[in-house]
């Protein structure tokens, strides 16, 4: 709690299921409850636009398929109404990639902003954009309402079910519930501010050797200090748009993402580092020798922060054995994927697969914080160590979560149960007849990137 003074704020309106966060967790949560029936659902943001950091810093979603030579659909309800409404605009494609994370589905980001409005619109979402949560407020021991922050001053919205989707759990903060930071007990995931390049000749970029020969030009300006580049590898890839690129090769350590002095601070090392690339990609990289920055993330991009303590913590094992639970309501097959800095200051990406090109099952009780039976979790800050956390955070996933929630929320509205007494088994269902993915691969007919009819890079 903060040291507003609560009776002082004016009661604004009352709402059935409020998201705290437009990300594509809360976005996606906000769908899924109209979706199951809510009445009254209200999605509070406080930037200008929903997306979080699908729409601030990136254009790939990640976690729809497993990696490796034979990748599967593991993801699908919400995740595929968006990319079906990128689709019908022209403005995505499929990265095969059989490496890393796997085959990635590639957006326009700014088309994604529009995407995301116009169905919440649709669905009759009420979305609030500059809208700061900045306090809860509770009442007896129960939480009654938010105290959020925008142009009018400090206004209360009350509501009867919370779904912390901020990324950075700021309602669990000040709803007094229990989380992990990141850096507690295990080396923080580092930040990135990404950018975007514009004039760049990608066929004379590939006809020099393209991905291999890039990685080269990087180990050498590193090694003979001409640029100094903070790491050697990273992505830089095709757009949707002609003659465009994007990255997620800049590398921030060392602050904290819930301190405003030190994101101050990394902000303003990553838009360095983002000119240093400008200048390495133009001086060695053939294809690049005109282009130039036309975009930096609009806020950097910050992998980890808190994580709630739920009734259950999926871990590293849950992950690496293709661990199994009754209370399945999505699967990942993406690889714990840990970009961290070591001792020596150097860039270190920890990689671990899930078996056989596998999945695990994600349960409901990764998304009920511990401590409070009014308030769901999911995305981002959802309950997990922080090397599950590093498999389980793609946006096929934080998307999935989000639709576990909303349909949560709004079944448990529906039946008068509490968040942790909901019939699991008809969340579940309701979650299959809208298009979620339970079962993994094995279980079920074969589908893979084909079946989904888009476009290749
Ligand atoms: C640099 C980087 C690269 C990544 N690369 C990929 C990739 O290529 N593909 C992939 O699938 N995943 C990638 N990820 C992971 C993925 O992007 C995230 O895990 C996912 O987007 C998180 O979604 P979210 O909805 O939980 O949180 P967010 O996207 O962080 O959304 C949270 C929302 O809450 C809002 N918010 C926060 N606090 C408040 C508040 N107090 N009041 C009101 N609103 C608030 C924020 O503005 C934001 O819109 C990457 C992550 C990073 C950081």
């Amino acid at each position: 709690m903060n040291c507003i003074n609560h009776n002082a704020v004016p009661l604004a309106f009352e709402t059935d299921v409020l998201i705290i966060g437009a990300g594509s967790a809360g976005c996606s949560a906000a769908l899924a409850a109209k979706a199951t029936g809510a009445d009254k659902v209200t999605l509070i943001e406080r930037a200008g636009f929903p997306g979080g950091i699908s729409t601030q810093a990136l254009d790939t979603f990640y976690g729809f398929f497993t990696p490796g030579d034979n990748p599967k659909k593991v993801a699908g309800g919400i995740g595929n109404q968006v990319v079906d409404a990128l689709d019908a605009a022209g403005a995505v494609f499929l990265r095969p990639n059989t490496y890393g994370a796997g085959t990635g589905v590639n957006y326009n980001p700014e088309r994604l902003k529009l995407v995301w409005d116009q169905l919440l619109g649709d669905a009759g979402v009420q979305t609030l954009l500059h809208t700061n949560l900045v306090d809860v407020v509770q009442v007896q021991g129960r939480i009654n309402s938010v105290v959020v922050f925008g142009k009018q001053g400090f206004v209360r919205i009350k509501a009867r079910v919370f779904i912390d989707a901020s990324g950075d759990a700021d309602f669990c903060h000040f709803a007094g519930i229990g989380y992990e930071t990141a850096g507690q007990n295990e080396p923080v995931q580092t930040m990135t501010t990404t950018f975007r390049m514009s004039n760049v000749d990608l066929d004379r970029y590939q006809e020099a050797g393209g991905k291999k020969m890039l990685m080269q030009k990087m180990e050498q300006a590193v090694e003979s200090r001409t640029h100094a580049l903070p790491r050697k590898a990273g992505s830089i890839h095709k757009m949707n748009a002609e003659g465009c690129i994007s990255t997620v090769a800049v590398r921030v350590a060392g602050y904290s993402g819930l301190d405003a002095a030190d994101l101050t601070k990394a902000e303003q090392d990553g838009r360095r580092q983002a000119f240093i690339y400008e200048d390495f990609l133009r001086d060695c990289v053939p294809g690049f020798e005109t282009s130039n920055i036309i975009g930096l993330s609009s806020s950097i991009g910050v992998r980890e922060s808190r994580r709630v303590y739920g009734h259950y913590r999926l871990t590293r094992e849950d992950c690496l054995s293709k661990a199994e639970f009754e209370d399945k309501v999505l699967l990942c097959g993406a690889p714990i994927e840990d970009h961290r800095e070591s001792s020596d200051g150097e860039e270190e990406t920890h990689w671990a697969y899930v078996p056989d090109g596998g999945v695990y099952e994600v349960p409901y009780r990764c998304f009920l914080p511990r401590d409070n039976e009014q308030t769901l979790v999911c995305g981002r800050c959802f309950s997990a160590t922080h090397d599950a956390h590093a498999s389980c955070r793609s946006m096929a996933q934080t998307m999935a979560m989000g639709h576990a929630c909303g349909t949560a929320a709004a079944l448990a509205l529906k039946l008068g149960s509490l968040l942790p007494e909901l019939p699991v088994a008809q969340l579940q269902d309701t979650l299959r007849h809208q298009g979620a993915v339970l079962e993994a691969p094995a279980h079920r007919a074969a589908t893979g990137p084909d079946d989904w009819n888009l476009n290749h890079s």
